[in-house]
């Protein structure tokens, strides 16, 4: 390892170099993807860019793993295997940001509608990052060894995309990783600079749907009736004090009922009424517990309110999940080490956990635990950040219409981070 760290140090400012020349291409390839942005599983031209791009830079291609996921290997003699993994799809947003590469693209949504489509998450510039990466590292070939395995994945934004590569063999059909790295763009931090977490990054989601029977009838005569409007108005109350009265303050959940409905007109007490929730979390005992709240407190409001066994209200929680991502402190201790040969001590912030979810936490939560670690990008002009916190106001965040990194700055240094990574843990 020191040896390692020692000539690491010495090719460094080559890192960056090559990471230079790659990030005009990077830009190149950004601008167009940000111009034809395509949803969650459909995202076939951009896979198929994905794929030429791995064939360009002398990676083994398979398309069409899992969907529209691409996986590349580049082998390079004995060393560690490393996955980095991007994401490729854009979100049914209309762009405002007015730059001279903007998406006026539309498309069918899942449900039908017609929507306009908009990288509005830096999936782009992730997948910009990735593809300077690995030219990058396929010209350095001699400063490292080991295997690549890289994967642009489809549907990050339904948690699917993950999920369905593992399931689809990743780890089976290709070399376990060792370690696996992945980026999202932070328009909190600068471009410029990385922010790490050392632990928990993105928080796990869960979906729960309750449906509250009732006796319906007329609004005129609710002693004829029982009320599901009224028993879910109590659940929706009780529910606020699994968070406050039955998780320690030190374990962080959120428990957000986002839908609620029920009834069709004034004068018709309805037989039901439909709740969805969303669920945030960081430890599995938690939410354990967490759901099984749910479930005594519906319950409970349903007896108290007179209802028979057979029609307590159902609690089914989503088979979709998204785990926790959680860094492996060791391997966030190396990026740690190697981002700041590259881009200095200074362009590393430590930043606090989120309460998002991001399918990346599922490459390190299979039975081979790999070690994981998704890294903050910054992506906000450090001038333009100056002058919002000047003013008290903030960047716009992710999702939000508006979204404009600063590309170029943002792309250079993903590029000299990931490939610094990479030979920093093969290097030779
Ligand atoms: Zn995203």
């Amino acid at each position: 390892m020191a040896g390692y760290t020692t000539l690491f140090a010495q090719i460094s400012d080559m890192i960056n170099i090559e990471a230079h020349k790659q990030t005009e291409y990077a830009y190149e390839l950004c601008k167009d993807l940000h111009q034809n942005p395509e949803l969650s599983f459909q995202e076939i031209e951009t896979a198929a860019r994905m794929a030429a791009e791995l064939g360009k830079a002398g990676f083994e291609v398979t398309k069409n793993f899992s969907g529209n996921s691409v996986v590349g290997v580049l082998k390079n003699g004995e060393g560690p295997v490393i996955l980095l993994r991007t994401d490729m799809d854009a979100l049914p947003v209309k762009e405002k940001t007015g730059l001279d590469f903007s998406s006026d693209k539309t498309s069918t949504d899942k449900d039908g509608n017609e929507v306009s489509v908009m990288h509005a998450c830096g999936h782009d510039i992730h997948m910009s990052v990735w593809t300077g990466t690995i030219r990058t590292l396929a010209t350095l070939k001699d400063y490292w060894k080991g295997t690549l395995v890289v994967i642009a994945q489809q549907a990050e934004e339904f948690s699917g995309g993950a999920g369905e590569a593992i399931e689809a063999g990743l780890f089976r059909k290709f070399p376990v990783p060792d370690y696996a790295m992945a980026y999202h763009i932070n328009p909190e931090l600068e471009a410029g600079k990385i922010g790490l977490v050392k632990g928990p990054v993105f928080a796990g989601v869960k979906s729960v749907e309750i449906t509250v029977y009732g006796k319906g009838g007329h609004g005129a005569y609710p002693e004829k009736c029982i009320d599901p409007v009224v028993i879910a108005s109590r659940i929706v109350l009780n529910l606020q004090t699994i968070v406050s009265r039955e998780v320690s303050p030190l374990d962080p959940v959120v428990v957000t009922v986002g839908s609620i409905h029920g009834g069709t007109q004034a004068n018709i007490i309805p037989d039901q009424v439909k709740m969805k929730l969303t669920l945030r979390y960081y430890k599995d005992e938690v939410i354990e517990k967490v759901i099984s709240a749910i479930k005594r407190i519906s319950d409970a409001a349903a007896v108290m309110a007179g209802l028979d066994e057979e029609l307590l209200p159902d609690v089914v929680v989503s088979p979709v999940e998204t785990p926790p991502v959680l860094n492996d402190p060791e391997l966030s201790g190396k990026i740690n080490d190697f981002a700041a040969r590259i881009i200095g001590e200074d362009s590393i912030e430590e930043v606090s956990p989120a309460m998002v979810g991001e399918d990346f936490g599922k490459y390190g939560r299979t039975p081979e635990r790999v070690p994981i670690c998704l890294i903050w990008l910054g992506s906000t002009n450090p001038e333009l950040m100056a002058s919002l916190r000047a003013e008290g106001k903030e960047p716009f965040p992710l999702h939000s219409p508006f979204l404009n990194p600063d590309y170029q700055n943002t792309i250079e240094t993903g590029i000299r981070v990931m490939a610094g990574n990479v030979i920093g843990i093969a290097g030779k």
